[in-house]
């Protein structure tokens, strides 16, 4: 029998706030342990939550941007459940009556474009962190408690099983996180999880209308591991499910060393954690005048922009993709070509040669040293005849070093481009006496050996010569 893969994905996204959900804690990372914790994170009697409204901003602003309905009236809920790192006992979360419902994604794999359905997003608190080894003594005779991530805002954004393959889940999760980097609302560092993603996986025969039994694939963060875990998943079920097997509702564990998933519990329900809304905090009510002022701040989405830069800049899909695939980077590509029109030249020199740099020197495009003016720059040399394109390479090395301007690094190494026609006769005169064998050849027809006397002129002038003006010049004195 052939099955259908079902997959579908509850990302947990850590926002981008200088204080907790409820109370007013840094939520630096890399603190002390403990650092950041108060009362009211560290869940003692009578310490009352207080809602940050900068969070529910930010929930709003992913909401609109992902084309959800916003609640008019959400309510927030006691999720409860024991956990050593979550003192209270309880969860703070939303359960019935989130705060966004409906909404979509446009994924695009192999050149097939595909929406994904959103159920919901809804705004809780981060747990704590057990650490099994002591900071700093590094003993493992016990196991300690960090509640700096405790009460940390995340949203969770629930899709509906509408992805079939872990290659559809790795393209949602991006299109998702460059979505709410683009707001600016999560830093979508996957390795400090910022961003981390459950999956729930099924298999049903091919055609069958009823899902198959779901199993969670809990807490991953690199897209890598999401695709191993789910492709292996996948295959798990299936050979079980060929040989006659059933599949058990748990929650499992994807072991990066032995690219295995291992169970971790069988699953829980919802009513297991047996939610009720918070009596602490009363039902969040948002006025249409909250909605609208944040429709206001919403930016060009990467979508929106990768289509622009296709229409407006005749770029190629791929080169747009890459281009959008950041803020940053699309913000910086765009100031270049505000100085410098011209949209390709621009975006071949950040494609490949400025990401080459940035990616050998494991530094990210804002803490580029190249200014965008400045790149523009050297393009202009260029153009005016200053410097020949293979020069423009050299001296582009020196400003990603420097952080100088690049007439002045052409001034002070003297690589100005040699265009003065008499010296150039002369050189070429003296390169065809000293080659009379390739000049014979060249005469009798094989013109390929062009490239031969333009290789010695360049390295005569130690690429400095107009490349076009010499094979102006040597096919004038080459004639036979
Ligand atoms: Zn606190």
């Amino acid at each position: 029998m052939s099955y259908e893969t079902v997959i579908g994905l509850e990302v947990h996204a850590q926002l981008l706030t200088a204080t907790k959900i409820f109370c007013a804690c840094s939520t630096r990372f890399g603190a002390a342990p403990n650092e950041n914790s108060c009362p009211v994170c560290l869940g003692q009697p009578g310490a009352l939550p207080v809602l940050n409204k900068k969070v529910v901003d930010y929930a709003i602003r992913a909401g609109l941007a992902i084309g959800c309905t916003i609640a008019k009236k959400s309510i927030f809920a006691r999720k409860n459940y024991f956990y050593p790192d979550l003192p209270k006992g309880y969860q703070i979360s939303q359960y019935e009556l989130p705060i966004c419902t409906g909404g979509a994604i446009s994924i695009t794999v192999n050149g097939e474009k595909k929406t994904i359905r959103l159920t919901r997003i809804h705004m809780e608190e981060d747990a704590g962190k057990l650490l099994h080894e002591h900071p700093t003594t590094r003993s493992k005779e016990a196991s300690w408690v960090d509640l700096n991530r405790a009460g940390v805002p995340l949203i969770e954004i629930v899709s509906e099983p509408d992805l079939r393959s872990a290659e559809e889940a790795v393209a949602y999760l991006k299109t998702l996180r460059s979505i709410l980097m683009y707001l600016d609302i999560c830093d979508g560092n996957m390795e400090e999880g910022s961003l981390r993603c459950d999956a729930n996986i099924s298999l049903k025969p091919s055609g069958a209308e009823k899902l198959g039994t779901k199993v969670e694939i809990k807490n991953m963060n690199s897209f890598r591991h999401i695709e191993k875990a789910i492709a292996y998943e996948v295959q798990r079920q299936e050979e079980a499910l060929q040989e006659g097997g059933k599949i058990v509702q748990e929650t499992r564990l994807w072991n990066p060393e032995k690219e295995v998933t291992v169970p971790m519990r069988s699953k829980e329900e919802a009513h297991d954690y047996r939610y009720f809304p918070d009596p602490d905090l009363l039902p969040l009510l948002i006025e249409d005048s909250w909605v609208t002022a944040m429709h206001q701040h919403l930016p060009e989405l990467p979508t929106a922009k990768r289509d622009r830069f296709i229409s407006e800049h005749q770029l190629s899909p791929v080169d747009a993709e890459t281009l959008t695939s950041s803020r940053d980077l699309a913000n910086y590509y765009e100031a270049c070509v505000k100085v410098y029109p011209d949209a390709k030249k621009v975006s071949n020199w950040i494609l490949t040669e400025l990401l080459r740099e940035l990616n050998n020197s494991g530094r990210s495009i804002k803490q580029c040293p190249i200014k965008p003016e400045r790149l523009a720059g050297l393009l202009q040399l260029i153009d005016q005849g200053t410097i020949s394109g293979k020069i423009a390479k050299t001296v582009f090395l020196e400003m990603y070093k420097t952080g100088e301007p690049a007439d002045k690094i052409v001034s002070r190494q003297g690589l100005t481009q040699v265009s003065d026609t008499g010296a150039l006769e002369k050189m070429i005169e003296t390169i065809i006496a000293a080659n009379p064998k390739e000049t014979e050849r060249y005469r009798a027809g094989n013109e390929k050996l062009i490239a031969f006397f333009v290789g010695q002129v360049m390295k005569e002038t130690q690429g400095k010569a107009n490349p076009q003006l010499i094979n102006e010049i040597l096919r004038k004195k080459l004639k036979p």
